[in-house]
């Protein structure tokens, strides 16, 4: 450098910002999607009729027919002699898509000229399902669809069939995610989801010789025809590398350097409201490899090289972590968590610079994050170093728009599932990051001590670093110092946080935190998953119910009208059946369509309590072999779930539930009074056939454990009756519909603490003969006759005194529950009764009611309404 003649310190501020200039906003230019930037011929040119407006498609049957042979013929190449579903399908959805499209672009154009506030519901997970009869639905084209289809002799069941469920997520919390980005559509709230593209969702379970079996979900294989690539929104985020200092004396500054660097690829899912013209994005980053990655090890000559750090960057959002409430200490998890986080920011503060410069006055104003729960925390440190190191703002401006812009949701209690990062792991993953985050600290821990003089057991307890052997990053409290909301999903929980694992924080800061107790969308989980009772009630009381569910109310009167209950039985039969056939394949039952349909399905968890489940069906069978089959009610008792594949105790009760179902199954003394069954790979789409079919809903966690539970909810909308602890979202629920109308068993949050230091689960066995003759048939092998020893470890378990879980606790209770609820199911015309009343109560637990909440205590957006489609053609 000195060569051509530069001082060489001045050559070497010069290299620095051209260096630092690569990193920030031009990065654009950098990247390999030149191709896809916008042509400044065409962008310059005055008169641009190519990108006028379209005149509107049509949604009559013919149009629809027309399109679909269209895009089947020409936009799909196909012929006659290749006559597959998937291609019916590929195109029905196309057709589909294109009138998604047109409502997708007018949102977009008003949510621009509005120049309104946005959100953003940052996401690790969105189970999202199938997205074609939702889309129609939602449109509003679902009547005519369906008759374009009979017209063309394709079968809508069939097509339907064709799509992959997008199971990018565990459970509860990543359906949340889905039915809310649906509300806030519906609510024609500014809110964009953000999430990962993972090439592998959710893993398909299967069951053999009764233990769950892993295959991958590659959902991509026949192709996503509801995302949209758009590489010309690509970012760069970066990984590793060391930080230095640079700048004069007065503007010390930091940077991070010698990164590697990955690119970060969005794909566009629209999110349609319902019949409202508001079509929301979901964008979800796909990671890919840089070129100058690549070429460094070409160049190199070592070909094998480039391809594994190719690959190495690829991994990223290769697979999704299949654990549900329990964390993955992984690197590649922190590099996803970061990924996420980084790629949304630059997308947001990207966008934002481009209308204002670097003006960020107005920043927190305009936007606001909302994280589900710590997965994507790190963003806290991420929009700070964005803040400071890429567009020069002081640390005190920059963390006022960060505090006043993030906004935290915990989902859960158990420990286990709370995030901690090595600091050596950060150090090593995002340097600059740690420094943020011990500067935070720093300054965090200065306001405690001033408001707290002295207390240093305070200061450990409230740091955002543990210590201890090895120092670790506590996420979640790094979510709650960054953010100006942290809410609980339903008011036990919430209460239990305050009181509990955030106490210390709920002192220094009262009015952060509050509930918003969870919901479900009224479009997916009724009227789309139960077409036949959404008619029934609309007949009832209109259809206002699908954008106000508290309008459900006026279901109430009808639950005194015999006719009505009559066709609502009808409709539950129905239901049952279309379950059973849905999944006759698996789960060659025969049974009776007047039992008793008596269902647990959620991820399995020592903490939901099915081995509690499965207790109550070995003492019934227990009964029913010793003749004791009084005035029974034949019971069909249905599980379902996946455990998590590393999780040995969830495995060992997968086991047990199909051992026990195949002894009861097979014992024809048994037949008419009792049977089980074990649903494989539980997922959104098999839930919707599920729900409607169930009478009582098993919703049995250990109080004090379960955040909130929606599927819950799930159930009571379609009518069933709940059997359920003091837990969650089971006291709302209560409490809706009331005491009469659910089956309350169990200790509460506060016995089950209490009883902690004194439990003795063998005294309550011993005490118990119901639960003594259970446990001596599980210990003599009745389950397990050629398998000797393997339900050990649950037996164990049961009679621990520090089961943490405490299941031989509620057993009698949960029996006696049981026994009410079979009772009650002899007087039918009393049942449906209260299968009405539980529907009629739901309306609380609508996401729009959720989403709304949300929006007036923190988000403060106002609903925009795009134009009608076609209207300046
Ligand atoms: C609703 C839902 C859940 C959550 O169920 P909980 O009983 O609340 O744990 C999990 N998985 C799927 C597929 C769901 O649809």
């Amino acid at each position: 450098m000195a060569a051509v003649g530069f001082p060489a310190a001045h050559s070497l501020v010069v290299w620095g910002r051209r260096k630092r200039r690569s990193f920030s906003v031009p990065n654009l230019i950098l990247l390999n999607t030149g191709s896809t930037m916008p042509n400044k011929s065409l962008v310059n040119n005055k008169r641009k009729p190519w990108l006028a407006e379209l005149p509107a498609l049509g949604i009559k049957a013919k149009d629809l027919a027309l399109d679909i042979r269209r895009h089947f013929s020409y936009t799909l190449g196909r012929d006659k002699y290749c006559a597959s579903a998937h291609y019916a399908y590929t195109a029905v959805a196309l057709t589909v898509r294109d009138r998604l499209m047109e409502r997708w672009k007018n949102t977009h154009y008003a949510y621009e000229e509005a120049n309104c506030k946005r959100a953003y519901y940052l996401s690790m997970e969105f189970l999202m399902g199938r997205a074609l009869s939702n889309a129609m639905l939602n449109l509003g084209i679902d009547d005519p669809l369906n008759e374009t289809l009979h017209d063309l002799g394709l079968d809508l069941e069939e097509i339907v069939e064709c799509e992959q469920d997008a199971g990018l997520g565990n459970g509860g919390l990543g359906r949340l995610a889905a039915c809310f980005i649906d509300s806030c559509a519906t609510l024609q709230l500014p809110v964009m989801g953000y999430g990962i593209r993972y090439e592998y969702g959710m893993f398909r379970q299967s069951i053999e010789n009764g233990h769950q079996v892993e295959e991958p979900d590659h959902w991509l294989r026949n192709g996503h025809v509801w995302e949209l690539e758009r590489p010309e929104l690509t970012v760069r985020v970066r990984f590793g590398g060391r930080t230095d200092d640079y700048g004069d004396g007065s503007h010390p500054r930091r940077r991070w350097v010698d990164t590697q660097d990955v690119l970060a690829v969005p794909y566009d899912v629209p999110v349609p409201g319902y019949r409202n013209g508001t079509v929301n994005t979901l964008r979800l980053w796909k990671a890919v490899a840089t070129d100058e990655f690549d070429l460094q090890d070409f160049n190199a000559g070592d070909y094998a090289e480039a391809v594994r750090s190719k690959n190495m960057a690829e991994n990223i959002t290769m697979v999704l972590y299949p654990n549900d409430a329990s964390e993955n200490g992984k690197e590649l998890r922190l590099r996803q968590q970061y990924f996420l986080a980084s790629a949304s920011l630059q997308d947001v503060v990207r966008k934002w610079v481009l209308v204002h410069g670097e003006d960020f006055s107005e920043f927190a104003d305009k936007n606001c994050f909302q994280l589900n729960d710590t997965h994507p925390s790190i963003a806290v440190a991420e929009l700070m170093r964005l803040l400071i190191d890429e567009h020069g703002l002081s640390w005190d401006d920059a963390w006022s728009i960060t505090t006043r812009c993030m906004a935290y949701t915990n989902h859960t209690l158990l420990p286990e599932a709370l995030e901690k990062w090595p600091v050596r792991l950060f150090r090593q993953l995002l340097p600059r990051l740690l420094e943020i985050i011990f500067e935070i600290n720093a300054r965090f821990l200065g306001e405690v001590a001033s408001r707290w003089p002295g207390d240093l057991d305070r200061l450990a307890r409230m740091s955002l670093i543990e210590e201890g052997w090895e120092q670790q990053v506590r996420m979640a409290y790094l979510a709650i110092v960054g953010s100006f909301s942290v809410n609980g999903v339903a008011e036990l929980h919430s209460h239990l946080l305050m009181q509990g694992l955030f106490r210390d924080f709920y002192e220094l800061w009262p009015n952060k935190f509050n509930n918003k107790t969870n919901g479900i969308t009224p479009r997916r989980w009724l009227a789309g998953c139960n077409p036949k009772l959404a008619s029934l009630i609309t007949e009832a009381i209109g259809d206002g119910w699908l954008t106000d569910l508290s309008q459900l109310s006026r279901l109430a009167e009808f639950a005194d009208d015999s006719a009505f209950r009559q066709r609502w039985r009808e409709i539950k039969r129905y239901n049952k059946e279309r379950l059973l056939k849905y999944k006759k394949a698996e789960l060659d039952l025969d049974v009776d369509l007047e039992a008793l349909f008596d269902v647990q399905v959620k991820r399995i968890h020592e903490y939901k309590r099915q081995l509690l489940n499965v207790l109550h069906v070995i003492h019934l069978y227990d009964r029913i072999k010793r003749g004791d089959t009084s005035n029974w009610t034949p019971r069909c008792v249905l599980f379902g779930g996946k455990a998590a594949p590393g999780y040995f105790m969830a495995k060992r009760i997968i086991k047990l539930i199909n051992n026990v179902a195949s002894v009861i199954n097979r014992d024809a003394e048994v037949s008419a009074f009792l049977k089980v069954g074990f649903l494989p790979n539980y997922r959104v789409t098999a839930m919707e056939y599920i729900c409607p079919g169930t009478d009582l809903s098993e919703q049995i966690s250990t109080a004090g454990k379960e955040a909130s539970g929606t599927g819950n909810m799930k159930f009571m909308l379609n009518g069933a009756l709940t059997i359920g602890t003091l837990d969650g979202a089971n006291i709302e629920i209560r409490q809706e519909v009331g005491p009469e109308n659910f089956f309350l068993f169990g200790l509460t949050a506060e016995e089950v603490e209490a009883m902690r230091s004194h439990y003795d689960p063998e005294s309550i066995i011993n005490g118990n003969e119901d639960l003594r003759r259970v446990m001596h048939l599980l210990e003599s092998g009745h389950f397990n006759q050629f398998e000797p020893g393997i339900f050990d470890p649950l037996i164990q378990s049961i009679k621990s005194p520090s089961d943490p879980w405490m299941t031989a606790a509620d057993f009698a209770s949960y029996v006696e529950a049981q026994r009410r609820a079979a009772a009650a199911y002899l007087d039918q015309e009393q049942w449906t009764r209260m299968s009405i009343l539980n529907c009629a109560a739901s309306g609380k637990f609508s996401t729009d009611r959720t989403i709304s909440e949300y929006n007036r205590d923190i988000w403060k957006l106002t609903p925009v309404s795009p134009s009608p489609v076609g209207a300046q053609s």
